[in-house]
């Protein structure tokens, strides 16, 4: 495998490489990979010629400055993991590489990011946007691969594809959990032995939430998420939405044989967590 740090010298090779007829998969991510991240390098090595799996903590999205500064980094260990799977290049830039002057670019996303992680996160999907915008530029893969995990970034970065006509195919690939329910990430290392126990209670919610679909009303699923959640030892909600899972809009009530989305963010602890399920009105 390939590692390269430099911006000017991922431009160079890519360049060559789809000059050539290769078909680049891309895999952008912060490191500190698992399980959810190895899914989508499994999916790129398998679809295309040449797979590039990004490592850049992207100081721009981070809208609390302790959540950035202990991000996990592991590097070693991740470029030994993306051996195992046979991707083709880690590129792994430095941030005063990618901002060599401050952009002063400001996206908006309407509707799409007023709610749950973009209202939450002031300035997060900014962030997001113009990474992503620099890294394809960097990589020009022909497809990229993300995470259901992010489900409301997936939608910003398709709309960002689409307005900004990027030549990128968007792929989504489903949740990877432990054998708890725990949604994967990597902010999970940051967990002690007792939070990384009442943790899985997120997905707890969700279940929960899942069942009473099309029984209850949405203000009293709701409110049983929240009476669950509090009766949980450091576990404080932020939200908890029924959405569209198109557009991610809080919806106020549901009909049979909807599809939605149940997104939820929660502090366990210090550490902030996402997670969400779609759920078919058919099937509950
Ligand atoms: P991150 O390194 O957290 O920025 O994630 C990089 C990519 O991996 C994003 O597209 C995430 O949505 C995806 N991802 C992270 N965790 C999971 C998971 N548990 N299941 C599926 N995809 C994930």
């Amino acid at each position: 495998m390939e590692v390269i740090e430099r911006v000017d010298t991922i431009r160079e090779r890519m360049q060559t490489l789809r000059c050539s007829g290769k078909r680049i998969g891309f895999v952008p991510t912060m490191g500190a990979l698992h399980e959810g991240h190895l899914q989508l390098l499994r999916a790129s090595v398998q679809e295309n010629d040449i797979t590039v799996c990004s490592i850049f903590v992207n100081p721009t999205q981070f809208n609390n400055p302790d959540d950035y500064k202990l991000y996990p980094r592991t590097i070693a260990q991740d470029t030994e993991l993306l051996k195992t799977v046979g991707c083709d290049i880690l590129f792994a830039p430095k941030a005063e590489d990618v901002y060599v002057q401050q952009s002063l670019l400001q996206f908006s996303f309407g509707p799409l990011e007023a709610v749950m992680e973009g209202e939450h996160r002031p300035g997060h999907f900014n962030g997001v946007a113009t990474v992503v915008s620099k890294l394809f530029h960097f990589v020009q893969p022909h497809r990229a691969y993300f995470g259901q995990k992010d489900l409301q970034q997936v939608a910003i970065v398709k709309q960002l594809v689409q307005g900004l006509s990027f030549d990128v195919e968007v792929v989504r690939y489903p949740i990877v959990r432990e054998e708890d329910g725990l949604a994967m990430s990597s902010r999970n290392k940051r967990l002690d032995a007792k939070q990384r126990q009442t943790a899985p209670s997120l997905y707890g919610a969700l279940q929960l939430a899942k069942q009473q679909l099309g029984n209850k009303p949405v203000y009293s699923i709701k409110a049983a998420v929240e009476a669950y959640l509090s009766s949980m030892d450091e576990v404080q909600l932020e939200y908890f939405e029924i959405t569209d899972p198109d557009t991610l809009r809080p919806l106020t009530n549901v009909q049979p044989g909807q599809e939605v989305a149940l997104c939820i963010a929660a502090f366990v602890g210090p550490v902030r967590l996402i997670d969400n399920m779609l759920v078919n009105l058919n099937e509950v």
